[in-house]
């Protein structure tokens, strides 16, 4: 029987990566499961080495540090045995932009726009040498919101969304799938971690983190690029991107648009 291959992980410790991780073992994949909490990381690998008669592997690492970053860089380019890369583990900060501590925007953006590039470009030559393989990149809503939260959350989410769009053209022949996860507000630790508190927001604006996976990998069976579990009107973001795409041949000009000129 032939089985779809290894998942690498990021984030796999908590959360939407470890449920994630779950539901991936579930469908038969062997497993890199990578973060920096070692006991957590063997805890889950033991339970799913046994419940699924799979292959786990505990990958130590913080992404923010280039040795560290490299070695999970170096497995997806040398381990041909993976076949899907889920660009997960992530951050956000306590505050506002203007009123939160620069070094922890700094890390963030080690972690959410660095590290996810890395392993990105790694895993998208890797696939694309072998003609198949799965890239979920985790985005957020936050993506497209710029009325609420840390502008510079926010804009971590937007680079990945831009980036994941970017590569499903450069890889739309290639045989490897690339997908934007776009979550809500979901029940993780993310939010104790940056001192917030999950009763701060709306009951019936956080999901479950069971049911945004099972959504998320439901919008990947059925190849979609951009998988926005909450959006019921899935209309209204083809509208968006509609709107978006009608402007791009009127973005870059030999002529200033006319309100600007003086005569
Ligand atoms: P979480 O429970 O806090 O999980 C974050 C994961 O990232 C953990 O496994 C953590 O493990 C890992 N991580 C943190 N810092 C790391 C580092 N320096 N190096 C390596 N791994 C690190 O939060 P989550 O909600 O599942 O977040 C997963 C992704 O979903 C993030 O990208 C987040 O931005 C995104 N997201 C979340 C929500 C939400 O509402 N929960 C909404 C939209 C998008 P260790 O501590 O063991 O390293």
């Amino acid at each position: 029987m032939t089985t779809p291959g290894t998942a690498l992980i990021t984030g796999a410790s908590s959360g939407i990566g470890a449920t994630y991780a779950k539901r991936l073992a579930a469908r038969g994949y062997d497993l890199i499961l990578v973060a920096r909490d070692q006991a957590r990381l063997t805890h889950l690998a033991d339970n799913l080495k046994q419940q699924h008669n799979i292959q786990v592997e505990v990958m130590t690492a913080d992404l923010t540090h280039e040795p560290d970053l490299l070695r999970v860089e170096s497995a997806l380019t040398n381990n041909a045995q993976i076949t899907l890369l889920l660009n997960n583990a992530g951050m956000s900060v306590e505050g506002e932009f203007l009123d939160a501590d620069i070094a922890r925007i700094n890390t963030m953006l080690a972690l959410n726009i660095v590290a996810p590039t890395r392993l990105a470009q790694a895993a998208g030559r890797a696939f694309k040498t072998r003609g198949q393989g799965i890239i979920i990149n985790i985005a957020s809503v936050l993506s497209l919101i710029h009325e609420m939260f840390n502008g510079a959350y926010n804009a971590t989410k937007s680079y990945v969304l831009t980036l994941t769009r970017a590569m499903q053209r450069e890889l739309a022949e290639s045989g490897v799938q690339v997908q934007a996860v776009l979550p809500g507000a979901t029940r993780t630790e993310i939010f104790d971690r940056a001192g917030q508190s999950l009763n701060d927001i709306p009951a019936e604006m956080l999901m479950d983190v069971d049911e945004m996976v099972d959504a998320a990998l439901a919008g990947l069976d059925s190849k979609e690029a951009v998988t926005i579990p909450a959006l019921e009107d899935v209309q209204m973001w083809h509208d968006y991107d509609q709107a978006r795409g009608a402007m791009v041949p009127h973005l870059s000009r030999d002529r200033s648009a006319t309100r600007y000129r003086q005569n």
